[in-house]
């Protein structure tokens, strides 16, 4: 259902960024820089397997490696391609902080985009934000997403340092894509902790896909231990 522009964490040369299409609309779950620089390289239009019709930006959390692209993105999208860019977030607090980036810092034309929480949403897809801990600098400002596309729930933790906001959705068939770290520094979910649901959460019938990686050697053979897999790369 998703596939990656990038799945390194913080520091690797694409950080991790999802997308899927819904209506001619590319959807992208976080915007590094990284990942406006392979749309660029890609062309939007074979992203979208269409004539792009517009983007929208699911906001998980405000560290760069997340955000870091959104107002090059709404810039490019605005002069470069004309199509508008939508981004969503999953609080008004969250609203205020990427307003400030759009407008105080990237300075973008306020023609080119607009900024939604996800109850304003209008797509033929749903989004729910779960609240999750990440940085006790970002308490209280870090979420991922339940989506239900197409009748199939897609569940993203962004960075979470626990899995536990996300047992909850997760059923039979959910496709859930969840960060894992080797180092651990206790902002990020580690390959132990990991390890200690998923049993339970494979034993629902959710499929697992490892993203975020900051080793992708020890994250393949962890994978392949735990017979889940790596996000899958574009
Ligand atoms: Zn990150
Ligand atoms: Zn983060």
């Amino acid at each position: 259902m998703l596939r990656f522009l990038g799945r390194g964490s913080a520091f690797h040369t694409n950080n991790n960024c999802a997308f899927f299409v819904s209506q001619g609309t590319l959807v992208l779950l976080d915007c590094p820089s990284s990942a406006l620089n392979r749309i660029r390289h890609i062309g939007i239009d074979e992203l979208a397997g269409t004539k792009a019709q517009g983007v929208k930006v699911f906001v998980t959390h405000t560290h760069a490696d997340h955000i870091g692209g959104i107002g090059s993105l709404i810039h490019y999208c605005y002069y470069i391609i004309h199509i508008p860019v939508e981004i969503v977030v999953p609080s008004a607090e969250l609203a205020k902080d990427i307003s400030y980036l759009t407008e105080r810092l990237d300075g973008c034309c306020e023609k080119g985009y607009k900024i939604i929480t996800a109850d304003k949403l209008n797509a033929d897809f749903t989004a729910k934000a779960i609240p999750t801990s990440h940085t006790p600098e970002l308490e209280g400002r870090c979420f991922g997403w339940c989506l239900e596309i197409n009748g199939r729930r897609v569940v993203y933790t962004g960075d979470t340092n626990t899995l536990g906001p996300y047992m909850e959705y997760l059923e039979k068939d959910t496709l859930f894509y969840s960060e894992i770290a080797l180092h651990d520094a206790g902002v990020h979910i580690s390959f132990e902790e990991f390890e200690k649901r998923s049993d339970e959460i494979k034993g629902r019938g959710t499929k697992v896909f490892l993203m975020h990686l900051d080793d992708e050697q020890a994250a393949g053979e962890e994978a392949e231990k735990l017979g889940v897999q790596l996000a899958p790369l574009y």
